[in-house]
Parts: C-alpha cells; structure tokens; sequence
C-alpha cells in the first residue's frame, strides 16, 4: 500500500506526443514550451504534457488517414476483421497496464479501469471484428420470373476519413467503441482524445503499432477542443464526425459540420432519471441503485443522478440509500478505495456549486456535501464525498441540469403518470432505469420514456448488439450492433434484375 502510495509521486512527467501515419511525432523545442499540463485528479500534481496541437498537426495527420483509405478500403472485411481482433488480443495482454494508466489519468478506481474500462475496450475490438465478418451485408429478394425478380443487395462503402471526439470519463472505452467500426467498416481515422485524459489513446496507438496496423490508418492528434478538435471537425477531408462528449459542445461542433453535409453522430449529455416502485424489495436492489448513481464518482452518462421513488417508500429508501452510499462509498487512493476523484480541479468547483445551488434551492444534505478530506499525499486531489439531497422541487436547477458528479437527488412521486411526467421534463433523453416487480408496468412506462435507452430492473447492463444513443439534448445518431454500420458506411443499394 505505501509503496503503491509512493508510486503517484515518483512516476515521471510522460511527454505525449502525436501519432501520425504510425509513428510518434517528435515535438519541437516550442511545441514543448507551449504544451498543456495534464493533471492527476487524485494528488493535483501534473503527470502528463500534451501538444497542444493545431489545425497544422491535424491536418498532417488527416493527410496521413487519406493516404492511408484507399488500400485499407479495398481489404476484405474478413482482412480488417483480422487487425481488429488482433488489437483485442494485445488490450487483453495488457490489461493490468492499462488499467493502471486508466486511473492514474482519470483518478478512478483501479478496480473499476481493471473491471469495466479495459475489458470494454477488448471486448469493443473483439465484437465488431464478429459483427463485420458475419453481418456486413443484407440481400432483398424477389424470387420467381415475373417482371419483378431481383435480387438487392446493400452494399456498404466506408466513408472517409472520420474523425473521432472523445471525452475524459471512460477515455478507451469510447475511443475504442468509435475506433473499432470505424476502421473495421473500411474507413481510417484520426482522433482527438480529451486533453485532460490523453495516455490510453496513446496507449492503443502503441498497441497498433505493435500488431503492424498499416501506417495512416489510426492517428491521434492531441491538444485543446477548440483548437485541434475544431479544426478536425471543420477538415474539408474528413466526412465522418463521431463525437461524444457535453451538450453544448455538441452544438458547437454540429453547428460546424452541418453545413459541410458531414455525416454526425452526437453522444451528449444526460439527466437520467432512476425510477422506483413500492413493489421492489429494496435491500436487493439498492447494491445496484448506489453504483447506478456513483460508478466512477457519478461521472458515467448514463448515471442515474435523478432518483425517483414512490411516496410509500421514500422515507424508508431515503434512509437506506445514505446509510449504503455512507458505508459503502469511501473516498481514497484510487488505486485501493473503490471511490475516486472526479476529474480536475474545475469540475470539482463546478460539482461544489451544485450543492451550494442545492442549499439555496431549499434542499435538504442527507449524506456527503462538501469536498473530502484526505491525507496526502491526496491532500490536493479532487476528492468530492458522495452526495445525496433531497427536498428539492423536479423542476429546479439541481435537478434538472446534468452535474456530472458524485450529486445525486431524491424526489418523491405518487402515481406512475407522475413519475413519467417528471421524467419526461427534462431536455435530456439519453437513458433511465425503472424498478418494479411489475413487468407490464415496465414495459408500458419503457415506450412512453423520451429517452435513448431503457433499462428494468437493472443498470449498465451492455450487450454490443443493441442501439445506442440519446434523444432530445442528448443528442442523435446510433452507435453499437448492425447501428453502428448505418453511421460508418454509406449504403448503396444494388439492384440486380433476374
Ligand atoms: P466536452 O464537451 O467538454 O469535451 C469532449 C471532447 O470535445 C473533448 O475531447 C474536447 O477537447 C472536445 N471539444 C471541446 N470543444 C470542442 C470544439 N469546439 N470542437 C471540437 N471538439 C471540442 O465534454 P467532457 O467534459 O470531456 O465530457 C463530459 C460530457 O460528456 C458530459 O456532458 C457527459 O454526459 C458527456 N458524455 C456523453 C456520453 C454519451 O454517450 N452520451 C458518454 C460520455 C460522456
């Protein structure tokens, strides 16, 4: 443990560097000088510096990606298939390192990086290698000899050179579920990772690397949204933008691309709500109900940081969820506690103003509320304890703008039209669960939620297969199974007369 400790404090300052057209692109003497200072969430010191790259390095590397698609394009899908599950096989050899650079970087449990984080991001590359080789094309036939038999086939063309925008909570998680059908549908890629979060994409372009993917196929630019990501979203040669990240953000990049006829897909924020009947057994699920409002310090998007619970029950789940998030929760080295920072010194101020606005807005602490303590050498890390408040109206600020953070609400409803009413009155849309013994009530409220997605009587629970994506302010397009190809390919159908 103390030599664990000891470890945030003697690992030297890592130089990021780019990678283009497969290799890493020494900086100059003023590109150092100019670079930004990555931080640790969880001791407040600097770890890492990233170039703080612009619109020339992207465009490099954009050169780079379009040299690059044509002979990655004209592979079989069986041929990329191959690389893909390659790069799976090598993220599974280096779980525990990654992991390790996962929650030094992001100031989350080690535990939660070597549970959720890496094997998503293996598993990413393992399921669109599957899912490319076996489902890639669909046939319509019109059998028989009359003047309408054909056959139809979709053929699906990669469409360019995409660019990648990913945010800081799960950094190889969302890089790898873009980066996977991306490639693998035929398109090559470059991507700009959140400054705040830069070692893992550089860490899957080492991977790359050593499975000798083709120079140009996958690059990383890193540097600010403003600069580098923007001058990746306005690149005349780049067709494709994926983006995940904040609402407002979204606006600005959809705002950019639009009217170049990008293809977009927009992952943005959320306001999810958590809904509980009076016909659950409360000590079962309230395991899940804690993790659905806190995995990774509240700072997962689907998070459910709107809790809404039936009057009959409210006092009792009140009393029972601050005592779980109370002892079960402990803020600490991430490398050991299974509660960690959140990500920097601003969102921590920003998390810390909720709960200000909380107290103002008449709402009531009943666990958490103010920043933790620690020893060092965590002293200056952005340690928030777990946070739960009631007594707030559904329509006040707190409970309705996304906090991204260890802050959850509670709020009491009477009936399900109720309920679905509040969780409707948000501008989000971008997932819920709901908890109940009745599953046609499950099922009724499911179709009638504005929301992407829709979990009963559970949380986070992933299968690659199915849709995902919000509505609303949270965004638009699909990602994830068969979705994924309408976003990464261009269908054109083919229509051949029998
Ligand atoms: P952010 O919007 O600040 O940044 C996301 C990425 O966009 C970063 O790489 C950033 O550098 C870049 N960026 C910033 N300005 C840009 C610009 N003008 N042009 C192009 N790129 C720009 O978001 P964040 O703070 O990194 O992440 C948190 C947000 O992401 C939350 O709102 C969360 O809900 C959302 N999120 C959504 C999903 C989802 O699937 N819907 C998943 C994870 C996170």
């Amino acid at each position: 443990m103390e030599g664990k400790t000891q470890d945030y404090l003697s690992r030297p300052v890592i130089e990021v560097r780019n990678y283009i057209n497969g290799r890493f692109v020494e900086l100059t003497e003023e590109e150092r000088k100019d670079a930004l200072d990555v931080y640790s969430p969880a001791t407040g010191a600097v770890i890492a510096r990233v170039p703080r790259s612009t619109s020339k390095q992207v465009d490099e590397a954009v050169r780079a990606a379009k040299a690059a698609f044509k002979a990655w394009s004209a592979l079989s899908e069986r041929e990329r298939a191959d690389y893909l599950e390659k790069i799976s096989k090598r993220i599974a050899e280096k779980l525990e390192e990654l992991a390790d650079i996962e929650s030094y970087d992001t100031g989350k449990p080690l535990n939660l990086a070597r549970t959720v984080d890496i094997p998503r991001a293996r598993d990413n590359f393992a399921f669109f290698a599957g899912q490319i080789r076996h489902d890639f094309t669909e046939a319509h036939s019109n059998a028989g000899s009359g003047p309408l038999a054909s056959l139809n086939y979709t053929h699906r063309s990669p469409v360019g050179v995409a660019g990648l925008i990913t945010p800081w909570n799960l950094p190889l998680y969302l890089l790898s579920w873009k980066v996977a059908p991306a490639i693998g549908c035929g398109n090559t890629v470059v991507a700009k990772p959140s400054e705040l979060t830069p070692l893992t994409a550089n860490a899957l372009a080492e991977i790359c690397n050593e499975i000798g993917l083709p120079p140009g196929v996958f690059n990383v630019v890193h540097g600010t949204g403003a600069s580098a990501g923007q001058a990746l979203v306005a690149h005349k040669d780049v067709p494709l933008i994926s983006f995940t990240g904040g609402t407002a953000t979204g606006a600005i990049v959809n705002s950019t691309a639009a009217p170049l006829f990008k293809k977009v897909s927009l992952e943005l924020g959320g306001k999810n709500a958590t809904v509980i009947f009076d016909d659950v057994n409360l000590d079962e699920i309230m395991p899940s109900i804690v993790r659905s409002a806190f995995a990774n310090q509240g700072q997962v998007c689907l998070c459910g940081s709107r809790i809404l619970v039936h009057e009959k029950i409210y006092e009792t789940f009140v009393e029972k969820f601050a005592q779980a998030v109370k002892t079960t929760l402990i803020p600490g080295d991430p490398r050991t506690s299974n509660f960690g920072a959140v990500i920097s010194a601003d969102h921590m101020k920003k998390v810390l103003s909720y709960i200000e606005l909380a107290k103002q807005e008449g709402g009531t602490i009943v666990c958490g509320g103010k920043r933790a303590d620690l020893p060092q050498p965590f002293k200056n890390g952005y340690f928030i304890e777990p946070t739960v408040v009631t007594g707030l109206a559904t329509d006040s600020r707190c409970a309705q703008e996304e906090v991204f953070g260890p802050f959850v609400t509670v709020h009491p409803f009477k009936d399900e039209a109720q309920a679905l009413e509040i969780c409707n009155s948000t501008r989000y849309g971008l997932a819920g669960s709901l908890w109940t013994n009745d599953l046609k009530r499950g099922h009724r409220f499911a179709q009638q939620w504005e929301t992407g997605m829709v979990w009963v009587n559970t949380w986070l629970l992933r299968d690659l297969r199915v849709p995902f994506g919000g509505v609303k302010d949270s965004g638009f397009g699909r990602e994830g199974g068969r979705y994924a190809f309408e976003f990464w390919t261009n269908q054109k159908n083919v229509c051949i007369k029998l």
